[in-house]
């Protein structure tokens, strides 16, 4: 096992990864930012380094800076957490190169699911149903109707680069393509640096559904079940529950058998996420994450294993003690997804934290980072925590976030959690009747 972990990471993701390296028994290094000096996990690791000024390039992107850190303090392996550096190739590479293991997939791996292009293709070939269109890049518009008009109107151009809903756009009709072929390449060149796209067809009111897998890099994979992320503005997931209460057993167990087959046949190492979009009782393949994901509490809630746990035991080649049949589901979890925004405009609000309670109880789960008097700094990410409930059924789960809301105060900054209240009482909710384009409905028909 490793004896000291350094976590390239910042807020409740670096606390999440810290816990679960306590109770492996290594020890922990923190990095931060100056402008995360009182951050917690600076404040409970066993060693902490400043890798640089608040911006993110500077600091948690810093890949030399990271590198003084692990020399400085020896550190034998490091965890990236999710965003940063979690899905960059290079930085796998670097670390191998200097024998210090990066906790997640092979840099090659990380690559081919990284280009939307290649990643479909893979999966394809692994025999992973994916969503009708383009065989690979679109070069010109002329090209981009003649797959439009074979797999039918309406499409959606998507950059092969992409990532944060950037660089897709929507053709209805033939004469509206041009257009949107342009738009996407421009958006896809400016954000990404490489205009390659394709196209798909455009799935009107698909559900998103995603599994939860974890492989040994030697041919042996499970699946951990699914996780409806359906709930989302522009394109960011804000809600999550495990199990879909779209989908039967059957179902689950179907898409399941063939993803974790499919990883198996690959190869892969350590957690990953298989996304979907789901409609008609058909699943459509639309991207991979190669790393831990902000939802991933829900699965460990209805399957009771720590799956960062997992992540950092098959890193450090113990190999992996699961087996399919170990992976029991029970009962029903939510995650609600605390950022510090306005409830209906989503504008950032970082500021003092003035009063904070955390709700508490059985079953209910606060993977947080703040605390009372915690400045909120304005440089990153609005997420400043997450609620995550269980339930024996979904009913209770819902029952007991009502619950567990009432009793959350957050105050100094604004928060979603006015919005929380307000969906735990709508009764398409409720039902668990919505798709992806629900969440951005209820907004436009209920703002005041
Ligand atoms: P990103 O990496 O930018 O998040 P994804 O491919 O994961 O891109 O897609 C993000 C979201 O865009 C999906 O959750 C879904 O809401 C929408 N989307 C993607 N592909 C399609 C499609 N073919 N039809 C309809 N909506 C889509």
């Amino acid at each position: 096992m490793f004896e000291k972990v350094l976590i390239a990471n910042r807020g409740e993701i670096a606390l999440r990864v810290l816990r679960a390296c306590k109770e492996l028994g290594i020890q922990t290094v923190a990095v931060h930012s100056t402008a995360d000096a009182d951050a917690m996990h600076v404040r409970l690791a066993d060693e902490s380094v400043c890798i640089g000024p608040p911006q993110v390039r500077d600091s948690y992107l810093n890949i030399p800076a990271l590198m003084a850190a692990c020399e400085i303090t020896g550190a034998d392996a490091v965890h990236p957490g999710y965003g940063f550096l979690s899905e960059n190739a290079r930085f796998a590479e670097i670390l191998d190169e200097h024998k210090i293991v990066f906790i997640g997939p092979t840099a090659e791996h990380i690559r081919l699911m990284g280009d939307k292009i290649t990643a479909k293709q893979t999966v394809a070939d692994l025999g992973i149903p994916t969503v009708p269109g383009s065989d690979g890049e679109v070069h010109t518009v002329d090209e981009a109707l003649a797959v439009a008009q074979e797999i039918g109107f309406p499409v959606l151009i998507k950059a092969a680069a992409g990532g944060g809903g950037r660089g897709m756009r929507v053709a209805e009709s033939k004469d509206k393509l041009g257009e949107a072929f342009s738009a996407a390449r421009t958006e896809a060149a400016a954000n990404f640096g490489d205009d390659a796209v394709y196209i798909e067809k455009f799935l009107g009111t698909p559900r998103h559904i995603e599994f939860q897998i974890l492989g040994d890099g030697e041919g042996k994979a499970i699946h951990l079940g699914e996780r409806d992320c359906s709930i989302q503005r522009r394109h960011q997931k804000i809600w999550e529950e495990a199990p879909s209460p779209a989908l039967n057993s059957e179902e689950r167990l179907r898409m399941g058998e063939v993803v974790a087959k499919a990883m198996a046949d690959l190869k892969y190492r350590g957690v990953g996420t298989i996304e979907f979009l789901y409609e008609n009782g058909e699943f459509y393949f639309i991207e991979m994450n190669t790393r831990i994901q902000v939802e991933h509490p829900v699965t460990e809630m209805i399957t009771r294993i720590d799956l960062i746990n997992e992540q950092i035991k098959v890193a450090s080649g113990r190999g992996m003690t699961l087996k399919q049949d170990d992976i029991q589901f029970r009962g029903h979890a939510i995650e609600c997804r605390i950022n510090a925004e306005h409830p209906e405009t989503f504008v950032p609000s970082p500021g003092k934290i003035e009063y904070y309670h955390p709700p508490g109880g059985l079953g209910v789960r606060v993977d947080s980072s703040v605390y009372q008097g915690y400045e909120i700094p304005p440089y990153y990410d609005s997420l400043i925590g997450k609620l995550i409930v269980h339930g024996e059924t979904r009913n209770e789960c819902l029952m007991r976030l009502r619950r567990s809301l009432s009793e959350l105060v957050v105050n100094g900054v604004e928060t979603t959690v006015p919005l929380f209240n307000r969906l735990v009482k709508n009764q398409d909710i409720i039902d668990g009747q919505y798709d992806i384009h629900w969440l951005e409905t209820f907004l436009a028909e209920n703002s005041d």
